[in-house]
């Protein structure tokens, strides 16, 4: 059996894009496009899905999103004026639909993955972990990884959730709108938020209740490297030991490589390899290979192409 990995492709991808000079615009991805995606398209034929944006259903969306922000993200959408919070997250004309077809992107490849048409997912303009139910932040609209999670415990009715973090900003959307669910475990390895955006992101948040203990935040100083990471890597992966879970997501951020023009961490490319690779092999042995990547921040272009060109190879190369 080949073993397919779908990627999402389309220029729908491109529009989840904000006004220049705002770093997160759609070249990212047609840098990704051109630079990744299209040095494995005629190799990897057999192997490679591209799989076409599409929009989620209202339902999906509403499964995490409250209805109220929703109906607010489309008025915004229309006049394109103004900010969507305090100053991070410009509306633009065609906001809504932008962001709807990240959501529905992210969960297109879950149906994909559960229908076993692909088995690992790469989504390059999901990941957009900031976002609340009821808010964006940090250019995060929709958070289609809080719709994922939501979708996968309540639709799909799995017990356990594995939510991995890398991006160099605190995944605080995702980390905070679940920290009272036991069911979902999450690790976020990023920038000390006493030196970086959100702020958050600290050792004593281990989870709310029943949840203590299901939550691992290891932040890690301005200019830490691959040295500092990897030894946080094997402390993840212990606490990640001791669960079982169904379906594996991670964000891939690529500004924690060096020179990022937002963020102070200096790692390699090697930190998306090893990363994957972790999660690719865990997830083979623990939930039939259903690992979801989402490509998350990372502003210097050329870093994006190093980061995610390691992460599709991977999943790409080490499948069954
Ligand atoms: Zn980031």
């Amino acid at each position: 059996m080949v073993c397919r990995v779908g990627v999402i492709y389309g220029e729908e991808a491109l529009l989840y894009s904000f006004p220049p000079p705002h770093p997160f615009r759609s070249d990212r991805v047609e840098r990704f496009y051109r630079d990744v995606l299209g040095k494995f398209i005629e190799e990897y034929r057999e192997k490679l899905v591209l799989v076409k944006p599409e929009f989620p259903l209202e339902d999906e969306l509403l499964l995490y999103h409250d209805r109220d922000y929703v109906e607010y993200v489309k008025k915004k959408s229309e006049s394109g004026y103004g900010y969507l919070d305090y100053g991070d997250t410009p509306a633009f004309k065609g906001c809504y639909e932008a962001s709807l077809y990240v959501v529905g992107s992210t969960l297109k490849l879950i149906k994909k993955i559960l229908s076993k048409e692909i088995i690992h997912g790469f989504n390059p303009v999901g990941g957009l972990h900031h976002a609340r139910r009821d808010g964006a932040a940090g250019f995060c609209i929709f958070n289609d990884i809080g719709v994922a999670i939501s979708y996968l415990l309540g639709v799909v009715k799995f017990k356990q959730i594995l939510y991995v973090d890398i991006d160099a900003h605190h995944g605080d959307g995702v980390f905070y709108d679940f920290y009272y669910d036991k069911n979902v475990i999450i690790v976020d390895i990023h920038q000390d938020g006493r030196t970086l955006y959100p702020g958050t992101g600290f050792r004593h948040e281990t989870g709310g209740g029943e949840a203590v203990g299901t939550k691992l935040n290891i932040p890690l100083p301005p200019g830490a490297g691959d040295g500092e990471f990897i030894e946080a890597w094997d402390e993840a992966l212990s606490f990640i030991d001791k669960f079982s879970p169904d379906f594996i997501i991670l964000q891939a951020g690529a500004d924690g490589l060096k020179e990022d023009p937002l963020t102070g961490l200096r790692y390699s490319e090697k930190v998306h390899e090893i990363v994957t690779s972790s999660l690719h092999k865990l997830s083979e042995e623990e939930c039939e290979g259903r690992l979801l990547v989402l490509g998350g921040g990372g502003y210097n272009r050329d870093n994006i192409v190093k980061a995610w060109f390691k992460v599709l190879y991977n999943l790409l190369n080490l499948s069954r």
